[in-house]
């Protein structure tokens, strides 16, 4: 089978020939039929991870077909349409044990720390598996993993968005534009921050109130403007980049949330006296539990949430699709397809 390996670091990836994998106790073999990539890729192969080993086959966006069963499987079919979740949990740690699989302490995700979704088949646990409609395309599907279930999580379960509030998100990529949608979808009034023209007006279309560019001054003034002095009840940081987080604080009203999902520089700085006298919360959210993807996944099958496709290509066009999202030309999610 084809695959893209990561042999090195800050090397592009290698698309080659590789044996196809089997599967083992409670694992089934799922054919590719789209897999996304995103910045978070890009770290992968910066090795700034320190999790990750090489050579690796890249890719934790897996949409595809079950093309076999392992043995252990009970109520899977050949043939289902997947999209698969990336955390693979261990099951029997504290954590697995009270539910909480996200925090899975021997945690393996799909395309960093084991091989991943950039190959014609992939092997995953059987648990992993979410089956999908056929209101929702192999594209679509592949963009439920990360885009939008990281985005569902930050919003709701993190943020927790209710009726009526004011919701910033700032960064409007592929997880962004949906971050959007779904504070739209939860009720909330949503400012939409971007540098780019074209960004902010696409996710004016999806459902936000406002939309503002940072080069038009600092961020927390703007929304401040917006909001009648008062600030928002949560700003989602998509970026992490240099001040967002220190924007997001001053940017929340009192007791309101930051929530972190970007993280492009390693430490942040803000104002401690905010934090205490304001009572507003600095969090991190990171990808999405097997619930909040069920939960997505209906909504994308009714329509309610559009994921975004930006730009489609082949495997062999795979390192051309990774310098797009290094320039930042991406408007929404890419997706590699497979035939
Ligand atoms: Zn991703
Ligand atoms: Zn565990």
């Amino acid at each position: 089978m084809k695959a893209a390996v990561l042999e090195q670091f800050n090397q592009p990836l290698e698309v080659r020939d590789m044996a196809e994998p089997v599967a083992g106790l409670g694992e089934v073999i799922v054919g590719t039929r789209a897999a996304g990539i995103c910045r978070t890729d890009l770290k992968v192969i910066q090795g700034v991870i320190p999790t990750v080993p090489t050579p690796l086959i890249m890719g934790h966006e897996l949409a595809g077909e079950v093309v076999a069963v392992g043995p252990g499987v009970v109520g899977v079919e050949e043939g289902t349409r997947v999209a698969v979740g990336l955390d693979i949990t261990c099951g029997i740690c504290e954590y697995c044990r009270r539910g909480e699989l996200d925090y899975c302490v021997r945690l393996l995700r799909l395309g960093l720390e084991q091989d991943g979704a950039l190959a014609d088949f992939v092997r995953v646990p059987a648990a992993n598996l979410i089956e999908i409609p056929d209101t929702i395309s192999f594209p679509q599907a592949a963009t439920l993993p990360d885009a939008v279930g990281s985005s569902y999580h930050a919003v709701l379960k993190r943020a927790q968005v209710r009726p009526g509030q004011t919701v910033a998100v700032y960064g409007l990529g592929g997880l962004g534009l949906v971050a959007v949608q779904v504070a739209v979808l939860a009720g909330a009034q949503v400012i939409a921050i971007a540098r780019t023209t074209e960004r902010r007006k696409l996710a004016e279309s999806l459902g936000a109130t406002w939309s503002i560019d940072p080069n038009d001054g600092e961020v927390s003034v703007q929304i401040r403007e917006l909001t009648n002095g008062l600030g928002v009840h949560a700003f989602i940081d998509i970026v992490g980049i240099e001040g967002s987080v220190h924007q997001g604080v001053l940017s929340c009203r009192k007791g309101g949330r930051v929530v972190v999902v970007g993280y492009l520089v390693p430490e942040l700085a803000t104002e401690m006296m905010r934090l205490v006298y304001d009572e507003v919360s600095i969090m991190g959210s990171r990808s999405s539990t097997r619930a909040d993807l069920l939960e997505a996944v209906a909504l994308v099958g009714q329509g309610r949430i559009q994921p975004v496709i930006g730009t489609s290509l082949e495997l062999e066009a795979v390192n051309e699709g990774l310098d797009d999202l290094r320039e930042g030309s991406v408007v929404g999610r890419a997706v590699v397809n497979f035939a």
